[in-house]
């Protein structure tokens, strides 16, 4: 099975507790694969770590089969692109200037292809409209086509449709399905949502106490997420 993104062992400690506790996970290629775990499962942890943002305490992953500690994983990261944490968006640019800017730091010079790129996220009527004058969903969207002008293969999202409100969260699914059946990206995507979540993810990793307790095709779950969870882990989601 090719897997764009696979991890074993993954332990993160922070002062004695660990946030990571040997997490295993496989993200095979062209799948949207949704990460459910309750809050502080380990799903931000996990994400951080993956995009380099973090170290993990012990364990590996690879990213298109090359080892995080080989030198050779620098290169096999401009293939993936992130949003963690909300879009990291200036608030006094235009879209088209945001592009301009993750354009020249790529070193791309095909600037004619970025009124394509805010089309393709649904920007493309912005014009003259600075950022901080978006709305949270178009902010979300331009964060996605900032990850985009590297033309990544995999795309890591941590909660893309938090605070988003009903037009907002069908946008973005549009756009991700879009993304994921035109483009062929893969999409590793965590979300507090599940009904949404199952309305996008092909696959299914579900995290607990910094564990991945299961790892399935979205076809073989046929309760709600919700339900499967809880009886893999026993207890309540709000608890
Ligand atoms: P949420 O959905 O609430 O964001 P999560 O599944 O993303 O939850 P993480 O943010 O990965 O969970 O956190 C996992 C655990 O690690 C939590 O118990 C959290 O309190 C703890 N943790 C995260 N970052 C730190 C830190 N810098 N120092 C100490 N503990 C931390």
């Amino acid at each position: 099975m090719g897997y764009v993104l696979s991890a074993e062992g993954l332990v993160k400690e922070y002062k004695g507790f660990r946030a990571l506790d040997g997490l295993s996970i496989h993200v095979p290629r062209g799948a949207i694969y949704g990460l459910v775990g309750k809050n502080g499962a380990g799903k931000t942890t996990l994400i951080r770590i993956l995009c380099a943002l973090q170290e993990p305490t012990a364990g590996e992953y690879a990213l298109f089969g090359v080892d995080s500690r080989d030198r050779a994983v620098t290169r096999v990261r401009r293939r993936v692109g992130a949003v963690v944490e909300g879009p990291a968006v200036y608030q006094e640019l235009t879209g088209q200037e945001t592009l301009h800017i993750q354009y020249q730091v790529l070193g791309r010079k095909d600037f004619d292809t970025i009124p394509v790129l805010l089309e393709w996220v649904g920007l493309g009527n912005t014009g003259k409209k600075k950022v901080k004058n978006f709305s949270l969903g178009m902010r979300q969207r331009l964060g996605i086509a900032v990850a985009l002008a590297g033309e990544p293969e995999l795309l890591i999202l941590d909660e893309p449709v938090n605070g988003l409100d009903p037009q907002g969260i069908i946008e973005m699914r549009k756009l991700l399905l879009k993304l994921n059946r035109e483009k062929g990206v893969t999409i590793l995507i965590s979300s507090h949502i599940l009904d949404e979540l199952s309305r996008l993810a092909t696959h299914y990793g579900f995290i607990d106490s910094g564990r991945m307790v299961e790892e399935v095709a979205a076809a073989c779950v046929d309760e709600s997420l919700e339900q499967h969870y809880m009886k893999l882990i026993g207890g309540n989601w709000d608890a």
